[in-house]
């Protein structure tokens, strides 16, 4: 009984760093895939990335939309 309570122990322990390897991995991707809906740089490109609804804008657009804006004035 103790054998096979250790092996499950094992297969437990096994079974977590599977699912957190996985879970990184799946976090990385969605990094990756993130891209700003206005000038098309990946997440990893930029500073920082801001999400809206459905929409994607980084850090470096928000200051193009600011000077824009500001010319408009
Ligand atoms: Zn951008």
């Amino acid at each position: 009984m103790q054998h096979i309570g250790s092996y499950s122990d094992m297969m437990k322990d096994e079974l977590r760093l599977k699912i957190l390897r996985t879970l990184g991995q799946d976090k990385e991707s969605r990094k990756r895939k993130l891209k700003c809906s206005f000038c098309g740089k990946s997440a990893t490109e930029v500073q920082h990335m801001l999400s809206g609804p459905s929409v994607y804008i980084c850090n470096e657009c928000v200051t193009k939309c600011n000077q824009i804006l500001d010319d408009q004035h």
